[in-house]
């Protein structure tokens, strides 16, 4: 390695490892690490597998890859010989902006155990060059500004591969960019990102604003572009296609090319679905097959053989519906084939609530998947149950064959290994490198519940983290953190059923309660971080609310050094990867029925923060697994919020109204401290949206909430019980590997 690296330092700068700065050297561990990726050998198989996104939320590259070549303690050792650290050269990398949240990091998670298993298959996405928007925090709010992270030194490889697009009225190029995807001590796979030559950064005016219309220019500038006007919906359209189509012709190229019959596509094909975005691909892939001979019927029975589902969601405004003249517009060959299935639909059912195209001439994109795919999957088991119960049922009572459950996982290279060294060579010193490849084996640690030497060294080593996180606020934000106290960590993005609100009325009460010389335990960090979407406005009123609070405690000497409430900038998955080692309790608070599953909760839990959660998403497995003793659980469960729903029996009126110790609180959103210093017009819309609508029930667990995160508070005192579940949350992650996820799907759905 220290060969390979000087010769490219010379070739490239004329530099040696010891004249070489941090980002020279980062360029040449760069280079170095492609060429061996480029080594490796290409996973194969007779069925191979597209895993078709919109997001791919993959990360800095640089650690990952080197860990999953067995290069990474050999590098960490050369550079700190030359005087560096891996860390501080990886500065120097920019985070691709390629995802936005909990579904994107899934996709990258699961490219990362499909190499792994040495199983044939592919991501595809879309190389967006601003990514989503980049987060500024300022005078307490956000703001959006373009994210460019592409350099000229990346891991992108232009692959030489391009089609052809056809949109209504003109057609455009797509060029087929590639991520190499290693395995972990193994074989690689590929991401492929599609791109237009013809996008047009300059387009991009103030903040993230830039001509919607303007489709040639603009199209692969930004992730999720403001939907809240139809050129916006229709931007998302054309990108949709984009994606779908160049997709679908790189499939029957290569299926061509491995010497694959397009009669018999599913034999050699696999395509998972993430979420609806992609959901075109279904019709598209019917149309080229037609198109190379095929018979209608033929190719809808091949194309529904080769497609599986996967839903992450039941907010009905995250279910998308597109009226059927925007497709006629971006795609009119597709059109014809759309209603055809419509037809074929009606036929299998005149249930209005499975059509495909509705009595409005919207276009149900779940509908198409469920129709016409094999398969269609849940991320959790209380999401799945949500789905064949309710949410889908009408069509679970159609094809229950077709449902199933995939609980999610997070990989523990990037989430263990990376991201809290000490941790994972203390685990290794304990139960040995068996947990590296089957995550099964952390129970082991279930022997050392009792040795007070390993439960001291488990709070030496999150002690320590905590101190390197601090250290990281204060060089990047200023932010000065008190390493003694708790820190108790939201981090997510930005949505009313995720319930920062709430989070947000429990530091109200803890302020108010210091203030009235009650004080706790312990002093008390609570850290938030997450963007919101940028036309969200309630989104961005509960930002603005957390950090008037965080200032006005701050001005306050009675409580600054026992309560501190920070927001962390521009939560990305770096970010991430510093924040979850340090955390001690992890809040995982969403209205129950509204988290598909979460994956965040799993990161955490690895990394031994205990959970204060509702039995929501994949909390619940976490609560089976850990047993009560080791999570903090409350709340209303998801019957009674889904009954609630159905009965309009929430009011959160008539809690404001009855209950004045929850009044105290909420009134607090306007109380002339904050008016002081926020903006009136925001805080009196949230403060109207809470006790007029309050959509999300923030009211309906709030005390509950309050009562149990303060027993969590006072059991965190008894330093060794607390370490003790700790542990048994590292002990029990093992289940929530993302190799175990990409087990099941290889085993139920995709057979490869
Ligand atoms: C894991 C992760 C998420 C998902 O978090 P949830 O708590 O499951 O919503 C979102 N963003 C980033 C950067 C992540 O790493």
């Amino acid at each position: 390695m220290e060969q390979a690296l000087q010769k490219i330092l010379k070739e490239k700068f004329e530099k040696t490892l010891e004249t070489a700065d941090s980002r020279e050297i980062y360029i040449a561990l760069l280079y170095f690490t492609r060429d061996k990726m480029a080594d490796m050998p290409v996973n194969e198989g007779k069925r191979k597998l597209y895993y078709v996104s919109a997001e791919f939320l993959i990360g800095k590259l640089l650690s990952n890859n080197l860990i999953n070549l067995g290069l990474f303690d050999e590098a960490r050792e050369l550079l700190h010989r030359y005087g560096h650290e891996l860390t501080e050269i990886e500065e120097s990398e920019n985070e691709p902006s390629l995802g936005n949240g909990g579904l994107g990091r899934l996709a990258a998670c699961f490219l990362d155990s499909i190499a792994s298993l040495n199983l044939c298959g592919d991501g595809a996405g879309l190389n967006y060059h601003d990514g989503l928007f980049y987060q500024k925090l300022e005078n307490n709010y956000q703001r959006e500004v373009k994210n460019p992270w592409m350099s000229s030194d990346s891991w992108l490889t232009d692959t030489g591969v391009h089609f052809t697009v056809e949109f209504g009225g003109f057609t455009m190029d797509s060029i087929m960019y590639d991520i190499c995807v290693p395995g972990y001590q193994g074989r690689r796979n590929a991401l492929h990102l599609f791109d237009s030559p013809t996008v047009d950064e300059s387009l991009i005016g103030d903040g993230i604003s830039f001509d919607k219309t303007d489709i040639p220019r603009n199209l692969t500038l930004f992730l999720y572009p403001d939907d809240s006007d139809d050129a916006g919906r229709l931007l998302r359209v054309y990108q949709q296609y984009f994606l779908v189509s160049s997709t679908a012709q790189l499939i029957l190229k290569e299926t061509k090319e491995r010497g694959g019959d397009l009669a018999h596509l599913h034999e050699y094909v696999a395509v998972q679905i993430n979420d609806t975005h992609p959901t075109m691909i279904i019709p598209e892939l019917i149309r080229l097959l037609v198109k190379e001979g095929l018979s209608m019927d033929e190719a809808v029975k091949e194309v529904s053989l080769t497609c599986a589902y996967t839903n992450h969601t039941i907010l009905a405004e995250a279910l998308e519906k597109w009226p059927a003249a925007f497709i006629e517009k971006v795609a009119p060959q597709l059109m014809p084939i759309i209603k055809e299935l419509d037809e074929r639909a009606k036929k299998i059912s005149d249930d209005p609530r499975v059509a495909i195209i509705d009595k409005d001439n919207r276009v149900h994109m779940a509908h198409i998947d469920i129709h016409f795919g094999y398969s269609v999957n849940g991320v959790a088991a209380l999401h799945t149950e949500i789905l064949k119960e309710s949410e889908l049922h009408p069509f679970y009572e159609l094809y229950p064959e077709k449902f199933n459950n995939k609980t999610n996982g997070i990989t523990f290279r990037r989430w263990l290994l990376h991201c809290n060294p000490n941790l994972a060579a203390y685990v290794e010193s304990l139960i040995g490198p068996g947990f590296k490849t089957d995550a099964m084996e952390l129970e082991k640690l279930l022997s050392f519940t009792d040795d007070e030497t390993v439960l001291e060294k488990l709070l030496a080593i999150k002690q320590e983290n905590k101190e390197e996180l601090a250290g990281y606020l204060k060089e990047t934000q200023g932010i000065v953190l008190n390493t003694e106290s708790v820190f108790d960590i939201q981090v997510k993005r930005l949505h009313e059923y995720k319930r920062q609100q709430m989070n947000a009325l429990y530091a109200v009460y803890k302020y108010l309660q210091i203030k009235a010389g009650h004080l706790p335990p312990r002093p008390i960090t609570m850290i938030f971080g997450a963007k919101a979407a940028p036309a969200y406005t309630i989104a961005k009123d509960i930002i603005h609310f957390i950090m008037c609070l965080g200032q006005i405690i701050d001005n306050d000497p009675d409580v600054r050094d026992w309560l501190k409430v920070v927001m962390i900038e521009n939560y990305n998955v770096t970010k991430a990867a510093k924040v979850i080692p340090a955390c001690d309790i992890s809040e995982q608070i969403s209205l129950a029925s509204k988290e598909a599953s979460g994956t965040g909760n799993m990161k955490f839990m690895l990394n031994g923060a205990v959970t204060l959660g509702t039995e929501d998403g994949a909390n619940v497995e976490i609560g089976e697994l850990v047993g009560k003793e080791n999570i903090y659980t409350f709340g209303k469960s998801s019957d009674e919020v889904i009954d609630l729903y159905a009965t309009h029996g929430y009011s959160s009126a008539a809690i404001y109204d009855s209950d004045p110790e929850i009044a105290e609180l909420v009134d607090f959103i306007i109380d002339k401290k904050m008016i002081r210093i926020g903006d009136v017009y925001a805080l009196c819309r949230l403060y109207k949206e809470i006790v007029g609508k309050d959509w999300f029930m923030t009211l309906l667990d709030l005390k509950e909430y309050i009562a149990v995160k303060e027993k969590m508070l006072m059991d965190y005192e008894d330093r060794k019980a607390w370490a003790k579940k700790s542990l048994v949350n590292i002990a029990k992650a093992g289940f929530f590997s993302s190799d175990r996820t990409i087990q099941e799907y290889n085993d139920d759905i995709w057979h490869l």
